[in-house]
């Protein structure tokens, strides 16, 4: 997944406190409705520019009190999944507080002129953000639109169909099922903290302790990409740190969500309860 997280593009800080969920019963698909600029489409250089936009007007809207943006995620036309609210966060989305929590809210950067249609690569990264919600934010297997339980044309017609075939992938089959829930395990004490930090460098760190760290992750249902425990630490199970630093902050177990596997968050790995 190409993860654009709040700091890459330039978000501004929240003007309020979230309201933290530890699961949905899935996710719900948006589109913007209005006019999205068709110079986006060749330029992903003005992608972030755009969604500090949205930001800016959901945070000055005149009727809505939005804290931030409304939206968990937006995805742009070339497949880049842009961290709004994110994980383990009611968005502002779907209508009412009760639907927030319901679903999470990934938004396609199509609108009512401009980009009208979603293109392949888009498709790909609202798949791609649909199993990032279920692997690590607790979402279950529904998608729906806006539309569904709410009075709008969102997430427009094109968008709709495609949600109400089954959200599959271009020339694909569906996301990947929802994870199984796990029930909750007691608490183990941790190995022995390998000795350097792990994290993401150049060059990549690889070696039995990444491997060890990853099995872990996988072990309390933190997906860390296709090829699995590879001991590589590569992007994909940076990402996954930070998703597991701030579930554990959410959790009572403060961590810095730097993404790196220090001897605090090595500890948490094994000792902080399973509690998804
Ligand atoms: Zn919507
Ligand atoms: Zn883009």
């Amino acid at each position: 997944m190409k993860l654009v997280s709040r700091s890459a593009w330039g978000a501004a800080a929240p003007t309020g406190s979230y309201t933290r969920i530890s699961s949905t019963k899935g996710v719900k698909i948006h589109y913007e409705g209005s006019a999205v600029p068709g110079s986006l489409a060749g330029d992903h250089g003005r992608c972030a520019g755009h969604v500090r936009d949205i930001q800016r007007a959901h945070l000055n809207d005149p009727k809505e009190d939005w804290i931030d943006i409304a939206y968990s995620f937006v995805v742009c036309p070339h497949g880049y999944v842009h961290e709004g609210r994110g994980l383990n966060v009611k968005n502002g989305a779907n209508g009412n507080p009760t639907l927030n929590a319901g679903h999470y809210a990934v938004c396609a950067m199509v609108g009512t002129s401009g980009i009208t249609s979603p293109t392949s690569e888009m498709l790909n990264g609202l798949v791609d953000a649909i199993e990032y919600c279920r692997a690590q934010g607790g979402a279950g297997g529904e998608v729906r639109g806006h539309r569904d339980g709410y009075a709008t044309t969102c997430p427009g017609e094109e968008l709709y169909a495609w949600v109400q075939r089954g959200a599959p992938r271009p020339g694909g089959s569906g996301p990947a099922p929802a994870p199984a829930p796990v029930p909750p395990s007691g608490s183990s004490s941790a190995p022995t903290f390998p000795g350097r930090v792990l994290r993401l460098a150049q060059p990549m760190m690889h070696g039995p302790d990444v491997q060890r760290a990853q099995e872990r992750l996988i072990e309390r249902t933190w997906s860390v990409g296709p090829d699995g425990a590879d001991g590589w630490y590569g992007e994909r199970t940076r990402a996954t740190v930070v998703g597991f630093q701030r579930d554990s902050s959410a959790n009572g177990w403060p961590l810095a969500d730097d993404g790196e596997i220090g001897p605090l968050t090595w500890a948490a790995l094994w000792e902080r309860p399973v509690t998804r």
